[in-house]
């Protein structure tokens, strides 16, 4: 089966675990600072706080921004769970905000009328969660207009967006926005096998999050409550978790790092390479990379319409082919379902029934990816209008 994504780990990468796995410290040594510096001068902000996955990151995200109990948080319909999960865990409540049902980012005329009905309902969210789906990103200008408008924070969810360019700046670069979360699962652009990371230009959320991913717990003196302590002593400040990266991880991730632009690259050429294979077949094509914009091409998603969406699936992953559907809108889930009888969204929905995440990744061979092109466009063709 040629997967829709899979990691790129090659011989540098195992010797960069194995050199820590030698070392002295398999956590909580030098290669999570490393790892973090490196990040944050790649998309280009002043921190990075790496942590045991993107889940974590959006859960202490909240937590730092103050979002809790009688908070509402704005959540893009179409993710991955995680992205409206992380307000939950805070006892927060979460509203959906519809799609662009071809890019599957948030819709953000549909926002507008949202927030003006919300204000005067006085039911203002705290924070947005925009996705930037498939790498491609939301329109920050548009979002940061509306928060300033409206006084609510906004997190990047970049899970997908390593690498990826918005009005020619790297997406995580927190122009627009508070925060910007990062995954490093292994089908996403880099990986450090399980983990995530936060950037942000903003001190004071740095800290918090650098507490809230160790416990709570400060060695820093001045920090703490009781002063001139013998060397050993802690204390324990917030109520925080264990989400730490490991080093061996980091260490991992530095050298993905090394990498980051090649995958990317090569991400863009065999996108680029689909608008050819795919020209003259029935479906709708994403939207291209522009020289201010650029996609991370973590998804290459195609529209099918016409109810074929399904069966065509269907008949792909029978000829060997790994196609899969991002996503279920988070609201069509049965635990969300029962939590709050949400109301379908428009866009969410037909987003949702047409696309189809095809095979994009930097090991797919030239001779895969047009093999997979044919047998779209042979499926496609067969079933007709
Ligand atoms: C993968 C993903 C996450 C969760 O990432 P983990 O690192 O697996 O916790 C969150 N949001 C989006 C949009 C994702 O694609």
């Amino acid at each position: 089966m040629i997967p829709y994504s899979t990691q790129t780990i090659d011989s540098t990468d195992l010797k960069a675990i194995n050199d820590v796995m030698l070392s002295d410290y398999l956590t909580t040594g030098p290669k999570v600072p490393e790892f973090e510096g490196e990040l944050a001068s790649y998309v280009n902000a002043k921190y990075a706080v790496a942590v045991s996955s993107a889940t974590a990151a959006l859960h202490i995200s909240m937590l730092a921004l103050g979002v809790g109990i009688n908070d509402i948080v704005y959540v893009s319909a179409i993710s991955f769970v995680a992205s409206a999960n992380c307000a939950l865990y805070t006892g927060a409540s979460v509203e959906f905000m519809d799609v662009n049902p071809h890019t599957g980012n948030i819709d953000i005329e549909k926002l507008k009328i949202q927030l003006a009905k919300a204000k005067n309902e006085n039911k203002l969210p705290k924070a947005l969660v925009c996705v930037h789906l498939s790498g491609r990103s939301c329109d920050m200008k548009a979002i940061k207009a509306l928060s300033l408008e409206y006084g609510f924070y906004i997190v990047e969810d970049a899970s997908h967006a390593v690498g990826s360019v918005y009005e020619n700046e790297m997406v995580g670069c927190c122009t627009y926005s508070d925060l910007a979360v990062f995954s490093f699962h292994p089908v996403k652009i880099i990986t450090t096998t399980e983990g995530g990371a936060i950037t942000t230009n903003n001190e004071d959320l740095y800290k918090k999050l650098s507490l809230l991913r160790a416990h709570g717990i400060t060695h820093n003196t001045t920090e703490m409550e009781h002063k001139d302590m013998p060397n050993f002593y802690y204390e324990q400040i917030e109520l925080g978790y264990n989400y730490r990266m490991s080093d061996v991880q980091a260490a991992l991730g530095i050298n993905q790092l090394l990498r980051v632009q090649e995958f990317v690259d090569k991400r863009r050429e065999l996108a680029k390479h689909y608008i050819d294979l795919l020209k003259d077949v029935d479906v709708k094509l994403p939207i291209p990379d522009t020289d201010n914009n650029k996609n991370s091409w973590h998804l290459y998603q195609i529209g099918i319409d016409k109810g074929r969406r399904d069966n065509v699936y269907k008949q792909l992953r029978e000829r060997g082919i790994g196609v899969q559907v991002h996503y279920l809108p988070i609201y069509a889930h049965p635990y969300y379902q029962k939590l709050h009888k949400y109301e379908k969204l428009e866009g969410a929905e037909t987003f949702f029934a047409n696309t189809l995440s095809i095979p994009l990744y930097p090991k797919l061979s030239n001779l895969d990816q047009s093999m997979v092109a044919s047998t779209i466009a042979s499926v496609i063709d067969r079933l007709g209008d």
